[in-house]
C-alpha cells in the first residue's frame, strides 16, 4: 500500500523541516503514482516543474501546513491539466445537432452513443442513433439491441457497405424526423490503421458532424495521447469521454487525450449498463488519479477530520452518530468545505452540492444541534432499532428541530455509515497503525 502521494505527503508532514530533499521525495512519489495512473511521462514532468515553480516552500511564513501547499498544488495543477480553457459543443433542444463517436473498437463507443442518447432522452432531447460501422459483422445488431432498450430510433443497414454513405442516410432521415440529437457510432478496427482515420475522416466530411467525441478506454495508459492525436488529425475531436471507469483503471490517460485533443473530457462511463453514465467532475477524477479514492491514503488526507480516538470504533464496523458529530466538529475547525468534502467517503455531492457550502454549514450545524439532544446511548448506538418514534420525537423537541429533519439526519448517518462500512476493513486498520507502510 506504500508508494501513495498521500503516503508522501503524510511522511513530509512529520519532517520537521521541509528542506529540498524532503520536496524532492515528495514530487518523486508523486511521479511515480501518477506514472502508474497512466498518466504520460512528459506530462509527469510537467506537474513536477509546475509543483516546483508554484509550491514556493521558502517563501511560506512560519508555521504554514506545508504539507497542504503542496497538495493544493498537486491537485489544482491537475485541475488545470484537465481544463484544455474551451468548453466543448453542447446540443440544444429543437436545433438538429450531429454528433460523431471515434474510437478504437472496443473502447466502448456504441455503449457509449446509447447513454449519450439516453442521458439527453431524459432532458428533453429528441435524439436517434445512426449504426455507420459497416466493419464489424454484428455491429448495427449490437446498436439496434442497445436502442431499442433504451427506446431510442436508429438507423442502419444489414447489406451498405459504405459507411459514409449509411452515415448520411440516417442523419439525413432522422433530420426529417426532427430529431434534434442525431448521433452516429462509427467503427473503430482495419486491417489497416490509414483506413481507418481515412473512414473516419469521409463519415465526418460526409455527415458535418457539430462535434466529435473520442472515447476512450480509461485504461488504456500509455497509448492514449497518440490514440486520441489520429484521431484528432481525422476528425476534428471536439470532446472526450472516457469509458470503464467502474474498473481499476485511474483513468490517466484522459490528461493525454485531452492534451492532444485540446478538448474537455465531458462524460465517463462507469458500468456496461445504459445509466452508468456520469458527467464529467473534475475533483473527485484528480482525487482518484491521484489515489486518494482509496481510504488508505484517503485516510491521511483527512486524518484532521476524523477523531483518531474513534478509529477502533471504525474497525469493529461501527459508524456510530457520535463519530459523526466528531467529524462535523473537526470540519467546522477547518475552514471551506468544499475541496475536502468531496474527498470523504459520503460527504461528496449528495451531502452538500457545489457552490453550495454555506447550506452544509448550516446543515452540518442543524445536525449538530440534534445531536446535542441525544442521549449518551443514542450516540453511541449500533443497533438500528434503537431509534423509535417516541425517541425521534423526544429528541426533536430537546432540539427545537423538526421531527422530519431528525429522520432526514439519522438517515444521513445511515448513508454515510454504510458508505463507510463497505470500505475495506484492513485498509482501516492499517490507519490505526501506521499510516507509512
Ligand atoms: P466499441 O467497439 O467501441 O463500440 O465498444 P462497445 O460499446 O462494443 O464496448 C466494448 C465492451 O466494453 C462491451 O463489452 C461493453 O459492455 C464494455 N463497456 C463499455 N463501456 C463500459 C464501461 O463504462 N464499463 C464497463 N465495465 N464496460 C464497458
Ligand atoms: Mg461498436
Amino acid at each position: 500500500l506504500g508508494g501513495s502521494i498521500a503516503a508522501a505527503l503524510a511522511r513530509m508532514g512529520k519532517a520537521t523541516v521541509v528542506d529540498d530533499k524532503v520536496l524532492a521525495e515528495c514530487l518523486n512519489e508523486i511521479s511515480r503514482a501518477l506514472l502508474q495512473a497512466d498518466v504520460r511521462f512528459e506530462t509527469v514532468r510537467d506537474v513536477k516543474a509546475n509543483i516546483k515553480a508554484t509550491a514556493n516552500l521558502d517563501a511560506l511564513p512560519a508555521g504554514t501546513d506545508k504539507r497542504r501547499v503542496i497538495q493544493k498544488a498537486v491537485v489544482g495543477e491537475l485541475c488545470r491539466m484537465l481544463d484544455p480553457g474551451k468548453p466543448a459543443f453542447t446540443p440544444t433542444k429543437g436545433k438538429p445537432s450531429v454528433v460523431m463517436f471515434v474510437g478504437l473498437q472496443g473502447s466502448g463507443k456504441t455503449t457509449t452513443c446509447t447513454k449519450y442518447a439516453d442521458y439527453y432522452r431524459r432532458k428533453g432531447f429528441n435524439p436517434a442513433l445512426v449504426c455507420a460501422d459497416t466493419f464489424r459483422a454484428g455491429a448495427f445488431d449490437q446498436l439496434k439491441q442497445n436502442a431499442s432498450k433504451a427506446k431510442i430510433p436508429f438507423y442502419g443497414s444489414y447489406t451498405e457497405s459504405d459507411p459514409a454513405k449509411i452515415a448520411v442516410e440516417g442523419v439525413d432521415t432522422f433530420r426529417k424526423e426532427k430529431c434534434d440529437l442525431i448521433i452516429v457510432d462509427t467503427s473503430g478496427r482495419h486491417k489497416q490503421e490509414a483506413a481507418l482515420f481515412e473512414e473516419m475522416r469521409q463519415v465526418s466530411e460526409a455527415t458535418k458532424p457539430n462535434l466529435v467525441i473520442f472515447v476512450m478506454d480509461g485504461s488504456i495508459g500509455q497509448a492514449a495521447f497518440d490514440q486520441a492525436q489520429a484521431f484528432k488529425h481525422s476528425a476534428s475531436v471536439g470532446a472526450v469521454i472516457v469509458t470503464k471507469m467502474d474498473g481499476h483503471a485511474r483513468g490517466g490517460g484522459a490528461l493525454s487525450a485531452v492534451a492532444a485533443t485540446k478538448s474537455p473530457v465531458i462524460f465517463i462511463g462507469t458500468g456496461e449498463h445504459i445509466p452508468d453514465f456520469e458527467v464529467f467532475d473534475v475533483k473527485p477524477f484528480v482525487s482518484r488519479l491521484l489515489g486518494m479514492g482509496d481510504l488508505s491514503g484517503l485516510m491521511d488526507k483527512i486524518q484532521d477530520v476524523m477523531p483518531v480516538d474513534q478509529l477502533p470504533d471504525l474497525v469493529s464496523g461501527a459508524f456510530t452518530l457520535r463519530l459523526l458529530y466528531q467529524m462535523f466538529q473537526n470540519l467546522q475547525n477547518m475552514g471551506p468545505l468544499g475541496q475536502l468534502f468531496s474527498m470523504i467517503p459520503g460527504f461528496s455531492a449528495q451531502f452538500i452540492e457545489k457552490g453550495k457550502e454555506k447550506e452544509g454549514q448550516a446543515k452540518i450545524k442543524r445536525y449538530m444541534t440534534i445531536m446535542d439532544s441525544m442521549t449518551e446511548k443514542e450516540l453511541d448506538n449500533t443497533n438500528p432499532k434503537l431509534m423509535n418514534e417516541s425517541r425521534i420525537k423526544r429528541i426533536a423537541r430537546g432540539s427545537g428541530r423538526l421531527v422530519k429533519e431528525v429522520v432526514d439526519m439519522l438517515e444521513e448517518h445511515k448513508r454515510i455509515a454504510k458508505m463507510w462500512n463497505k470500505l475495506p476493513l484492513n485498509n482501516r486498520k492499517l490507519n490505526t497503525n501506521s499510516r507509512d507502510s
